[in-house]
């Protein structure tokens, strides 16, 4: 991995950020299988790669008991390396016998890995090839999930990519909400969406393989997460518009989420006071009971999620915490410019890593609370810092009103072990 010098650079307008590139802590982006297979019910992750590839997955998704997995592992063995003609074999007599013995498959995902980059398998090739030969039965994909990329969340941004080029062409003004929610979360916006008379509204990814949205000059879409770059540059490149808007985490970051739709369509004012109001009441109320833990605390965060800006800026301005440095795997100025404005002045902000010396900055500033990922955690714990695993928030369903109060939950409940074991 290159080693280049820290440096910080003005960005985001006046803002310094700190730049660095050197050795990172994170996931790869298989990791985004285990929310993917959950959210497209007919779909299937079929991972080329190692063994490694096959206990990420494994461990990370638990095992289904009940319910046969949407997700596999097809292991590139050492032998392999030697014939690549060999491997595109075994590969179509895998996918074959899988279809055959799945049915209910109508999307299949070829997920890339470390080791079938270095093997140099084209599986961009290998799912035409595959499409074509299952035409009329399962559509099949690829993306890459090899760590080689940003991080973990980058898994779902590669996903949602491959399936732009898919979607159905549309000229019809439409709303779109861009990024996997969890269904609970899903059904909350739908219905506020329909109070305020917002829409049509489609979600991508749909929940069926046959339900994905269409796409056209006349769409807008709604980021529902912060890490979809390459989605979104790729449905700009088919006519849509992105609404710009903070992510909807919290009572301030929701409201304004649905108010940059609810301005598209025209929404009276009153009408959309009406019906936010009670949401963020109950969000308000929700953050409240945690706020007397949380206010004044301060907070660290390495990069890990790439949901790092908008959760400090809800930290800091309804559970009044005080971040130090909030770090990120990737900044993308345009998608995070509406959190940025909203963060306190002297905040620090950090774009890529350099372990080591951030682990410096964290240890001489002592934080109440660290956010990163499981490799950083323990040794963190260790030396009696109390930390947050920021794969949790990728797990958790956090967005909209009804979860701000589990959000803020999520911080306080370290904070709350901590006091109680009397550390
Ligand atoms: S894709 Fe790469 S980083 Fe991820 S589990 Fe496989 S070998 Fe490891």
């Amino acid at each position: 991995m290159n080693m280049v010098p820290s440096a910080v650079t003005p960005g985001c307008g006046e803002r310094p950020v700190l730049r660095e590139r050197g050795q990172r802590e994170v996931f790869c982006g298989l990791t985004g299988i285990v929310w993917l297979h959950r959210k497209i019910q007919d779909a299937f992750f079929l991972v080329v790669g190692s063994r490694t590839c096959a206990h990420l997955i494994q461990s990370a998704a638990g095992v289904m008991i009940f319910a046969e997995p949407r997700f596999a592992t097809a292991i590139i063995d050492d032998h392999d390396l030697a014939g690549l003609a060999d491997a595109n074999e075994e590969l179509d007599k895998v996918v074959g016998q899988l279809l055959a013995r799945r049915p209910e498959i109508k999307l299949l995902f070829l997920v890339g890995s470390c080791p079938s980059e270095v093997i140099k398998l084209d599986l961009s090739r290998a799912a035409e090839r595959l499409s074509q030969a299952h035409q009329g039965r399962t559509r099949v994909l690829n993306y890459s999930g090899s760590g080689i990329e940003t991080t973990f969340t980058q898994g779902e941004d590669a996903c949602l990519a491959a399936l732009v080029p898919t979607l159905p062409e549309t000229q019809a003004r439409e709303l779109m909400v861009v990024g996997a929610l969890a269904d609970v979360v899903e059904d909350q916006f739908a219905r506020l969406f329909a109070e305020l008379g917002v829409g049509p509204v489609r979600f991508l990814p749909a929940r069926k393989a046959g339900d994905m949205p269409p796409v056209g000059p006349n769409t807008l879409y709604l980021l529902a997460q912060p890490f979809l770059t390459e989605t979104a540059r790729l449905l700009e490149n088919r006519g849509a518009t992105r609404l710009s808007a903070p992510f909807p985490l919290g009572a301030e970051g929701t409201t304004a989420w649905l108010k940059a739709a609810a301005d598209a369509w025209g929404v009276d004012p009153a009408r959309f006071e009406a019906v936010t109001a009670p949401g963020q009441a109950r969000a308000a109320a929700a953050v409240a009971r945690h706020r007397e833990k949380l206010e004044g605390k301060r907070i660290f965060f390495f990069p890990d999620s790439q949901l790092e800006i908008p959760i400090a800026r809800f930290l800091a301005r309804e559970a009044g915490m005080v971040p130090t440095e909030v770090g990120t795997p990737y900044l993308h100025r345009d998608h995070l410019a509406a959190d940025i404005a909203l963060l306190p002045e002297d905040v620090r902000l950090s774009e890529g890593q350099d372990v080591e010396r951030q682990l410096d900055r964290c240890r001489a500033e002592r934080p109440d609370i660290t956010v990163c990922g499981l490799g950083l955690a323990n040794p963190l714990e260790a030396e009696g810092m109390t930390t947050k695993w920021a794969i949790e928030l990728v797990f958790t369903p956090i967005q909209g009103f009804e979860q701000a109060g589990d959000l803020a939950e999520l911080f306080a409940r370290p904070l709350n072990r901590r006091t109680r074991l009397g550390l």
